[in-house]
């Protein structure tokens, strides 16, 4: 198991949400609720080839409809 566990704050309201990261898998695209908003957030994650750093992009859903 390869899991890292991290915070990120919500998009939508900014309450920390608690994540636990399976990096084994390689990249990942999913949607996490809050638990404070129940907001779905997407949450893509990326592998890092070079470096093997975990980069996490964040961010609200409702932002990619306009
Ligand atoms: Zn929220």
């Amino acid at each position: 198991m390869n899991m890292k566990h991290t915070i990120i704050s919500c998009p939508h309201c900014g309450h920390p949400v608690h994540l636990d990261l399976d990096f084994c898998e390689g990249d990942q695209d999913y949607f996490e609720d809050c638990a404070n908003c129940f907001s779905p957030i997407h949450l893509n994650m990326h592998i890092n080839d070079l470096s093997k750093k975990l980069e996490l992009a964040v961010s609200a859903d409702d932002e990619q409809l306009y």
